[in-house]
Order: C-alpha cells, then sequence, then structure tokens
C-alpha cells in the first residue's frame, strides 16, 4: 500500500522507536517517585523530552503540559475561557470555520458562546473578519494553525496582534503545523498552543499544551488526582511515550526545513499529474499550504468511487478521520463555500516523510487506470 494519509496520522520513526525501546526497558520506574534514583532516572527522561519539545517551538520546558493528545490539549485551553466567568454565564470564544472539531464541539459542550471566523479563498482564517469579531467581550481565540483537510497555514501573527490589542487569551491548534511549517510561539503571542506526537512521526497517545506562564493560572485542570505537572494534569506520566514525543521533536527541528521543500515538490508532481490528465484540480493556493496536502476536487467521480477503486493499493482520505462517522459532510468543506455534491468529490492525499517520487508515479499510473475503467463504464 502506497500510504498517502499522513495528516491522519504518520507512522513513526524507526529512530523514535529505537529510544522508546529503550526508555521501555530503563526507565519503567514511576517517574514521580523520585526519591529513588530509577525514579528520577524516568523524571530525567521526561525532563529531557520537554526541552526538546519546547525547543521545537520557541518555548521552554516548563512551559510544556503533556496530554494525552491533542484533544485533550484543545480542552485544557478551553478551560481558560470558561474559569473567568464561573459556569453560569456563557463567556464568548472566537473560533474559525477550519477548526478541529475538538474545539468547535468542546467549546459547545462546556456552553462557551462561540462566535466563527469565516474563511478566506484559500481555506485560512479571514484576517478581516477576524479584527471585527474579536473584541473586549470575547474570552478566548482558538484557531487551527495548519488546516488538517485543506492544508491551508493561518497566519497567526495578524491574529495574535489583534488578540494583543483586545486583550484576549489567544490558543492555537498547532497539531498539523509541527512537521511542517516553522513556529514562534512568542511571535504569535500565543497564550496556549497544542501539540501532537501523532502527526509529527512520534507515537500516538501523547500530546501537549504549551502554556504562557502570564496565562497560567487561568487554566483549570480537566484530570485532578496526584497533582501531577503542578496540579494542571492529574496522572502518571507515562515516560516512554514522552520520550518518544521528545525524540520526534528533535528530528522535525533538524529536518523540518529540507523535509518541506522535498514534500512540496513530490506533492507539485502529484498535483501537477493529475491536473494535466485532467481529472480534478487543487482546492486553494500552493503557498501558503501544509507542503504535504493535497486537496482535490475531482471532475467525474466521487472520492469514495476512487478510493474503494484504488484498495488496497492507495491509503488516502475522503475527509478528516475524525469526522468520519458524522452523516453529514466535512464542516471544513462547507466553510470554504462546497455543497454536498462537490464536497463527495473531494480526495485528500497527504504526502510526509516516507513518500517519494516512485510512489507518486504510481499513484498517477492507478488513477489513471481507473479513470479509464470509468469512462468505459460512462
Ligand atoms: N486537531 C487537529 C488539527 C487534528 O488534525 C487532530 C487529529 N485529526 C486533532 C486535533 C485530534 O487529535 P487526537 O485525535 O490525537 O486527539
Amino acid at each position: 500500500t502506497i500510504y498517502l494519509d499522513y495528516q491522519a496520522a504518520t507512522p513513526i520513526d524507526p529512530r523514535v522507536l529505537a529510544g522508546m525501546t529503550d526508555a521501555f526497558r530503563r526507565n519503567f520506574a514511576n517517574p514521580h517517585a523520585t526519591d529513588h534514583f530509577l525514579g528520577r532516572l524516568a523524571n530525567d527522561a521526561i525532563e529531557h523530552a520537554a526541552i526538546a519539545i519546547a525547543n521545537c517551538v520557541g518555548a521552554f520546558a516548563e512551559d510544556i503540559v503533556f496530554t494525552s493528545g491533542a484533544t485533550e490539549a484543545n480542552a485544557l485551553a478551553l478551560t481558560s475561557a470558561r474559569s473567568e466567568c464561573g459556569f453560569d454565564r456563557h463567556p464568548t470564544i472566537v473560533t474559525c470555520g477550519g477548526d478541529h472539531k475538538s474545539v468547535i464541539d468542546q467549546a459547545h459542550h462546556f456552553g462557551l458562546n462561540v462566535r466563527t471566523i469565516e474563511l478566506d479563498s484559500n481555506g485560512a482564517p479571514d484576517i478581516d473578519h477576524a479584527s471585527q469579531i474579536i473584541d473586549g467581550e470575547t474570552a478566548l481565540v482558538s484557531v487551527i494553525g495548519v488546516n488538517n483537510e485543506n492544508g491551508a497555514i493561518t497566519d497567526l501573527a495578524s491574529i495574535g496582534a489583534i488578540c494583543a490589542e483586545t486583550g484576549t487569551l489567544f490558543h492555537a491548534d498547532l497539531s498539523q503545523s509541527l512537521s511542517s511549517v516553522p513556529i514562534d510561539i512568542e511571535a504569535a503571542n500565543l497564550s496556549y498552543a497544542t501539540l501532537s506526537s501523532q502527526k509529527a512521526y512520534g507515537p500516538k497517545g501523547i500530546g501537549a499544551l504549551v502554556v504562557d506562564p502570564k496565562a497560567r493560572a487561568r487554566l483549570s485542570p480537566l484530570l485532578v488526582g496526584g497533582g501531577q505537572q503542578d496540579g494542571l494534569r492529574g496522572g502518571t506520566m507515562p515516560t516512554e511515550l514522552c520520550v518518544g514525543f521528545g525524540i520526534a521533536c528533535d528530528l522535525i527541528r533538524e529536518e523540518r526545513k529540507t523535509e518541506s521543500s522535498r514534500l512540496a515538490i513530490l506533492r507539485d508532481r502529484l498535483v501537477n499529474g493529475i491536473e494535466a490528465a485532467g481529472w480534478g484540480k487543487l482546492l486553494g493556493d500552493r503557498s501558503n499550504r501544509h507542503p504535504g496536502n493535497a486537496l482535490i476536487e475531482l471532475f467525474k467521480m466521487s472520492a469514495f468511487d476512487l478510493l474503494s477503486r484504488a484498495q488496497p493499493k492507495i491509503a488516502a482520505s475522503t475527509r478528516s478521520s475524525c469526522s468520519s462517522s458524522d452523516e453529514d459532510y466535512s464542516h471544513v468543506l462547507r466553510a470554504m463555500g462546497l455543497g454536498r455534491e462537490r464536497a463527495e468529490r473531494c480526495v485528500r492525499f497527504s504526502l510526509g516523510r516516507f513518500s517519494d517520487e516512485k510512489q507518486i508515479d504510481e499513484v498517477l499510473a492507478t488513477l489513471d487506470g481507473i479513470s479509464h475503467d470509468i469512462a468505459e463504464r460512462d
């Protein structure tokens, strides 16, 4: 199978796996049992991982709160909106039409009053609209950094500047950004940033919220218990997962720049091949986009039709896997102005670290065969 679903989950990098295997053997002690040497060893391993993660995004190790993944980190960030007014009022949060369900649905679940920034023609939050709806009443702004469906890159610095002017807390979900674009938390004026290991060649089940110390007191823990992580997230920390996430971040810091250029060239090879054959077109711009994302609107077949015929050869996606049980069509494509019929013709190919030219050419050849079959059928 040619794997082109990296935005749903990345395979674990063998270097991460090797480091984790070592941690499973050596760092089994409870990392909070610092009365003994083995506990301290595990604790040091976590500290080391936090430094690697922080270095990747321009933060400090003490700003990292480990979570079970991006969903939990997003939920923890949203607690900052409700804490100011208590539970009986409905503070306002500004999200965007491209946000992940773990922000939008969680905001509703917390009883927040949700305002939504519209998407621009590229599928990123529209900055003019953002400046119109963010105001002194807004408790928190939460936007996606790089979109998981259309790959659009959000102009975080501009939204951060609006938040600075209005004195609003600012959270970005950087799950898809970590492996693909440079991140500078301070320059974007971020109070909180969500990171995910499983989109960055690390293990599943671990993520982090990066917390600006000035905004720390506004958070309330989702899990309480042993008081771990300074009371912000109870529960024994999963040393081995933290170690894996840390190694994944070290690799990203070393390789992101060259890897992003390589991916953009590969992605363009795929898009050019598809467009030249007249099967479909890329939705949105090539610039300001995740270098591995190719969201294609097919002309003559549904994405489901294409992918069923391409099994088991190609693993790509008809929509975000996090909403694949929804009956409705993608809320992101809807926010981009697509009706159901067009949305059902959209397929997301997402490329990553182990994609290469040979695979792309094989995908193009497979698509060629499928298109001919369909043309004959019609
Ligand atoms: N945010 C974004 C932007 C994502 O792409 C995802 C995963 N699709 C999530 C949050 C949720 O991540 P997890 O399921 O690992 O909690």
